[in-house]
């Protein structure tokens, strides 16, 4: 059984961090919210301004596709975790830089070892690049899954690419198909014989 006090603490130190300048500009800063005993967790690149105002992951436009694309493959936020590579949005329009994104990341990787999830899912590049330790694209990684040694990864596309390009909606759509095939299949944490886990 999940603790929640233990999310509860992360939570307040995500809301009281200051270990970046952004903590000067935000409005609110965003810990990961939902179900404590999910065994998937999406993991976004981090708060836009709808979620800067209401201190909660995916609220805004990107949050609406989201809900629908869980809905089209049988799942709803009470089902996941949802929460995000970086937690306090820039005031400028800017990605969040490696600074930023450097003091940011032990929130997350405390949150995954809490909750100790089957499948962890960074949408687009910079939550696939904080969970594989590696800079690659999300578009040669995407709706497929890596095994780790405690969860398997399954990078997704952004739904926010559908936002800005709506040429991404059917790769999107086909990320969320695939990932309820990879749900579907039963998967395993035991790699099979020769084959090493990725780390
Ligand atoms: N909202 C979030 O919480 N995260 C994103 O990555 C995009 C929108």
């Amino acid at each position: 059984m999940v603790s929640s006090s233990e999310l509860n603490d992360v939570a307040e130190r995500i809301r009281a961090c200051t270990r970046c300048p952004l903590h000067l500009t935000r409005g609110r800063a965003v810990p990961g919210a939902g179900n404590p005993q999910a065994q998937i967790v999406l993991v976004g690149q981090g708060p836009g301004e709808h979620e800067d105002a209401a201190g909660v992951p995916f609220v805004g436009p990107a949050g609406d596709l989201l809900n629908h694309l869980l809905t089209t493959v049988g799942l709803e936020r009470s089902d996941l975790w949802l929460t995000n590579a970086t937690r306090c949005l820039p005031s400028e329009e800017r990605l969040p830089n490696q600074r930023e994104v450097r003091a940011c990341a032990p929130y997350l990787l405390r949150e995954i070892d809490i909750i100790h999830p089957m499948v962890v899912c960074p949408l687009g590049n910079l939550a696939l690049r904080i969970l594989l330790r590696k800079n690659v694209p999300i578009l040669q990684y995407h709706g497929k899954a890596i095994s780790t040694q405690r969860y398997f990864l399954f990078p997704m596309i952004h739904p926010a690419a559908a936002l800005r390009r709506s040429d991404y909606l059917p790769l999107i759509k086909k990320d969320f198909q695939d990932l309820k095939i990879f749900l579907e299949s039963n998967p395993s944490l035991e790699p099979p014989p020769g084959q090493e886990s990725l780390f």
